[in-house]
């Protein structure tokens, strides 16, 4: 599988490479699906901007947690 290295960080775990997501499609081929997983914390993306991009600042949440 390739990996490809870039001058981005993930924002979870900080790795500088990603990998194609490769799956099985309808003729048995294994192809790239267009998705990307996080060479670092193993986590799938749907692009590389989600990948690198920091979340935003969580101000709007309201906590489910307490209480
Ligand atoms: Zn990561």
């Amino acid at each position: 599988m390739a990996t490809y290295k870039t001058l981005y960080k993930c924002r979870e775990c900080g790795a500088t490479s990603y990998q194609s997501v490769i799956e099985r499609d309808s003729s048995g081929a294994l192809k790239p699906n267009g998705q990307y997983r996080c060479t670092g914390c193993r986590n799938i993306f749907a692009t590389i901007r989600a990948w690198w991009e920091p979340r935003r600042a969580p101000d709007f949440q309201t906590s489910t947690l307490s209480g």
